[in-house]
């Protein structure tokens, strides 16, 4: 089983294609991965440098013996001959992605398609790269098998019963996250919050899958990938805050909606380490996304994860303002189908939170209120499951 599908590496070499030299002052594809999901397959290209683009979409023309297929052309990239042969996918869904030099500034990306409904286009940095998913009615006699695939994707999310839960530290390796009060690392607090989250819903009777174990690396689109393939039931991300005011304290938890309010942008503009522009670009994605379905379980989610925090910590470990459940336009909450939430469980930058942040009877408070709010919501949430289960 292919899980998290074929991986190609390039390494971009000084091409000489079409019998022309390549023009000066071009950026280069660096990798092209794929993955195979129930209701889509995730394309990504990996570049060295940003770019605009969109999708199109043709129909197929049967007079040119050409099937459906998207396009995309990505001006100043230099692809020359690297991709002659195409990659195939064939799961049911895409047959292939072939890239080609379209003209000697524009690289040219054909993705053949099998069953098409509908696509989305986003743009992560950090490496700079397209994220193409591609939704449909995947052939049930196509080979290669869907990875992931399970009895009750079509079960509407609070007909799901809670079992697997993804818990998500953010930032690990060469992203620190933010950096607060005596150097005290995001990525470093999220990792030892997630062991303690992990044991705390592991003895309520979850199971758990988590994204990183050790200070690695892990893109984000990596991340969603782990929860798809995991078959998870709820994404739960784990973050600390930082804000140009040191006063700023306290706690608050978001969900995927596509309105938020301001202060939701400054937060997902440091969480998915992108500029404004390419927020905005986002939110214009967002609002094509059809995250309308799950996004009233993330609330419900949220609220009650927030809930059990701002009312179980405050009495034990002092004032911790209680600043809600809010709607933000987070990457790592809607690449995935699944009920989703991020929690920033403290302010590393204001001088108390940060102290709280590096003592381990308040992160393991933390994690059981998370753990609490979590059980809440699979007891609230699954009852027909329950019901059909017996
Ligand atoms: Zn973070």
């Amino acid at each position: 089983m292919t899980r998290r599908g074929l991986v190609l590496l390039l390494v971009s070499a000084a091409v000489i294609a079409m019998g022309v030299s390549r023009p000066r002052g071009l950026a280069d594809v660096l990798a092209v991965r794929h993955w195979s999901y129930p209701d889509y397959t995730r394309v990504v290209i990996e570049l060295s440098e940003p770019i605009e683009t969109h999708v199109q979409h043709l129909g197929p023309d049967p007079a040119a013996k050409k099937s459906e297929r998207l396009y995309l052309d990505l001006p100043g990239i230099w692809v020359g001959r690297n991709y002659k042969p195409g990659i195939e996918i064939a799961d049911g869904l895409l047959r292939s992605v072939r890239l080609g030099q379209n003209t000697l500034r524009t690289t040219r990306v054909v993705i053949d398609v099998e069953q098409y409904d509908h696509h989305r286009l986003l743009f992560l940095t950090h490496p700079d790269r397209l994220v193409i998913d591609v939704y449909g009615e995947r052939d049930a006699g196509s080979r290669g098998g869907v990875p992931g695939a399970r009895h009750d994707d079509r079960l509407p999310a609070d007909a799901r019963e809670v079992r697997t839960v993804i818990v998500d530290p953010g930032h690990g390796g060469a992203d620190p996250g933010a950096i607060g009060v005596g150097g005290l690392r995001e990525k470093d607090v999220t990792l030892r919050l997630s062991k303690l989250l992990i044991a705390k819903l592991r003895a309520s009777g979850f199971e758990v899958v988590t994204t990183r174990k050790t200070d690695r690396t892990v893109s984000l689109e990596e991340r969603t990938a782990i929860a798809e393939a995991s078959k998870g039931d709820v994404f739960i991300s784990l973050h600390a805050n930082a804000a140009p005011r040191r006063s700023v304290q306290g706690i608050e938890t978001f969900y995927p909606d596509a309105n938020h309010e301001r202060h939701s942008l400054r937060v997902a503009m440091r969480e998915n380490g992108v500029s404004r522009d390419q927020l905005d670009e986002l939110q214009r994605t967002l609002a094509k996304l059809r995250i309308g379905e799950i996004s009233p379980y993330s609330e419900r989610l949220a609220s009650l994860v927030q809930g059990q925090l701002a009312q179980e910590l405050p009495s034990r470990y002092g004032k911790i303002q209680d600043l809600g459940a809010k709607k933000g336009p987070f990457y790592v909450l809607f690449l995935s189908n699944m009920p989703a939430i991020l929690i920033e469980a403290g302010f590393l930058t204001n001088r108390s939170d940060a102290k709280r942040l590096r003592n381990g009877n308040y992160l393991d408070s933390v994690a059981t209120q998370i753990s609490t709010g979590l059980e809440r919501y699979r007891d609230s949430g699954s009852t027909l499951a329950r019901r059909n289960s017996k």
